[in-house]
């Protein structure tokens, strides 16, 4: 459950205002790792000045990016938050090489680390193997005699991250924010997103066959006929297509009220009779709760008669299929391992090769061990005068927020009251957590991969659970350290900055504040303005869904609102894919308003230094070095089949237009390129939220 709920939970609440999507975990053969690329500050190499930047600056600032670093073929895309990754990756693999190699003398969390590492490494046990470690979940889906026993299956699927059917969590209570509560989410589908079951056009259909055709080949490689398997996966992609009917897409569910229905338990029973909701929770080892949240009843009521209608062989195979689809694929043996890599890594997103095992098991030691790994990596790589300064730039971003409030000429002194006092009593979390997680009770052995991941999933299944009822931990964070990502949660209202963002080029000591601040600064800001999107302002200070707005303020923000939606919604990612201007709205208010943020805080800085805005350095003012930090956070390139998927799962725009739509919202940023009102970048009509 954890990975899924965890997912929807944050989507659910919005709890999470990623500024990345998740770098995807790929993989190939071990090839020697050699040190890769770090970046500096501003990179002159990477900019095309054969551009105009008044035209298209991301050309402009990034143009020359691809020269240097093309695609590599086990990447679906690579940008400057890639090579940040590569980096960390890098560092991460040197410290697990050390852990595995032994010795007496190991930590409690270096022989963990080591040897969960080391048993990922080995695959020739894996394929050894074979399917063996799977063998006791095959036995007991064969050994179904009745739906009825299925209620105790899918509890235990719950604890081993399998979401057949549906999902099943804890989250806060979105209403009442001190309070921790079980969440019941849809499930169960083997495609990115409900509305692939559904969209029209030959790519769509394409990958509909392909996916069908992947349930076939793994339901074959796990020992069933041709004709058997073929069969079966019509009959599983028919069933997932039924549940994907009343499944809510991806951007209704950024609205919390559309995923927020508590329910008592015994309410609960009478929407799903099907299933028997006390033997699953305790089967989930939940504790014994009366309420619950239900994201989506009109799923449980036809989750209900679906189960009613199908009979009891397509169930299984449904259970097979799921089953191994949500295995840990770096516990797969070879052949099984190749067949998801071509459907959910080459066929979706378009990526050539497997990555190196090695990356995959750095990843997957990440995943299951995160802040036993993360305790060395920020030791090492994020010393105390990295978090003074990027906390000192937070704290002047924060002070710019109150400027921008003040200075605002459509909000009511009244709201600009409340939503001051949401932005006091924002939380900031930097680098690292003060208390690190206690890992002593999960047993990882050297030579047990797929128990491992197992007892991880369960063992972190366990720890969310067990926060129900109990007082809210402020300290915990929902990343490990070395992850390059931000994240604001609404309904702890905090924002969170791993030290693996913290990193050149994003943070460089080394370089003029100017860029740090359109770097760092943007996200930064980005983060900080979550907390007022079209999601965040729903919430109040103490973490509350609840309108602290005068309807009056509510209906101008709305309007100014749908222009983003309206701008954005123009944009082409590829070929007939637009970007979805509902769906990214969140992030693109986070997008703008956090770079104007960094600015007023930036040219305060400059202010209090007495730095002069029109002294060139290196070929650039202040100014110009500024947006140039920002363009250069988003530089890359993104393969077509990639692009598509994110525009139809991605809260997040593109990278092309995470750059441009911002400043061409920015008449500061025309005016300090001598743009002319009426050119691509300085528009006649910019949208501005904050
Ligand atoms: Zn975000």
């Amino acid at each position: 459950m954890k990975a899924p709920i965890s997912l929807a939970v944050m989507s659910v609440t919005g709890a999470i205002g990623m500024l990345f999507c998740t770098v995807a975990s790929a993989q190939s053969n071990n090839t020697a790792a050699a040190q890769p690329d770090q970046p500096q500050g501003l990179e002159e190499r990477f900019l095309d000045t054969s551009a105009d930047p008044c035209v298209n600056f991301f050309q402009y600032a990034c143009g020359n990016f691809a020269k240097y670093h093309p695609i590599p073929s086990d990447r679906s895309g690579y940008g400057t938050g890639t090579m940040v990754f590569e980096h960390n990756e890098y560092v991460l693999h040197t410290m697990l090489d050390n852990a595995a190699a032994g010795g007496a003398q190991r930590t409690s969390n270096q022989q963990k680390i080591g040897d969960y590492y080391a048993a990922c490494m080995d695959t020739a046990a894996i394929d050894r193997k074979n399917l063996r470690p799977f063998q006791a979940e095959l036995d007991r889906i064969a050994a179904l005699k009745d739906k009825r026993e299925l209620t105790a299956l899918l509890g235990h699927y719950q604890l081993i991250n399998v979401n057949a059917f549906l999902g099943l969590g804890e989250q806060q209570d979105f209403k009442e924010a001190s309070k921790q509560i079980a969440v019941t989410d849809q499930g169960g589908l083997g495609l990115p997103e409900r509305d692939y079951y559904f969209r029209s056009g030959d790519a769509a259909e394409k990958t509909r066959k392909q996916y069908v055709e992947h349930i076939t080949n793994t339901l074959r490689l796990i020992g069933e006929s041709d004709s058997e398997a073929e069969s079966d996966a019509h009959s599983i992609f028919q069933l997932e297509t039924a549940l994907a009917k009343d499944s809510m897409d991806v951007t209704s569910r950024r609205e919390p009220k559309n995923v927020y229905h508590l329910m008592a338990v015994e309410d609960l029973q009478k929407l799903t009779p099907r299933l028997d909701w006390a033997r699953f929770l305790s089967e989930s080892e939940f504790p014994s709760v009366t309420e619950i949240n239900v994201t989506n009843p009109g799923f449980f009521k036809t989750l209900n008669s679906l189960l009613d209608s199908t009979d009891l062989k397509t169930i299984k195979a449904y259970l097979r299929w799921q089953l191994m689809a949500s295995a840990d694929s770096t516990a797969l043996p070879k052949a099984l391992d190749d067949e998801m890599f071509d459907f959910t890594r080459h066929k979706l997103r378009g990526q050539p090769e497997q990555q190196p095992r090695w990356k995959r098991c750095v990843q997957a030691t990440d995943g299951a061990l995160g802040e036993a790994l993360g305790q060395v990596y920020a030791a090492q790589e994020f010393p105390p005068s990295s978090k003074a300064a990027t906390l000192q730039m937070v704290h002047d971003i924060e002070n710019a927020m109150g400027q921008d409030l003040d200075a605002l000429d459509w909000m009511s002194p009244e709201t600009k009251l409340r939503a001051k006092a949401k932005l006091h009593a924002i939380a900031d979390k930097i680098g690292y957590p003060d208390q690190w997680r206690d890992y002593s009770k999960l047993l990882v052995q050297r030579d047990d991969p797929y128990g491992n991941a197992e007892r991880a999933a369960i063992f972190e299944n366990l720890r969310q659970i067990a926060k129900i009822g109990k007082p809210v931990d402020r300290h915990e964070w929902g990343m490990s350290p070395p992850t390059v990502n931000a994240y604001y949660s609404p309904s702890m209202n905090d924002i969170n900055f791993p030290a693996g963002i913290l990193q050149p080029p994003f943070y460089d000591p080394k370089s003029a504040d100017a860029e740090n601040y359109g770097h760092i600064g943007g996200i930064i800001g980005h983060e900080l303005t979550h907390g007022f999107d079209d999601q965040g302002r729903q919430f109040d200070g103490n973490g509350n869904l609840s309108d602290w707005w005068t309807a009056d303020d509510g209906k101008k923000f709305e309007e100014k609102a749908d222009c983003t939606v309206k701008e954005y919604s123009n944009f082409v990612a590829v070929d007939d894919a637009k970007v979805n201007g509902k769906l990214t709205l969140g992030e693109n208010t986070a997008d703008n308003g956090g770079l104007r943020l960094a600015f007023i805080a930036f040219l305060a800085d400059a202010k209090r230094k007495n730095i002069d805005l029109d002294q060139k350095q290196d070929g650039f003012t202040p100014i110009q070095q500024f947006f140039l930090g920002h363009g250069q956070s988003w530089c890359g390139s993104t393969r077509p089949e990639q692009l598509r998927l994110q525009v139809q799962t991605d809260p997040h725009s593109p990278r092309e237009f995470r750059v441009n739509g911002v400043v061409q919202n920015m008449p500061e940023f025309g005016r300090a390129f001598g743009c002319k009102t009426g050119q691509p970048m300085m528009p006649q009509n910019a949208c501005r939220v904050w």
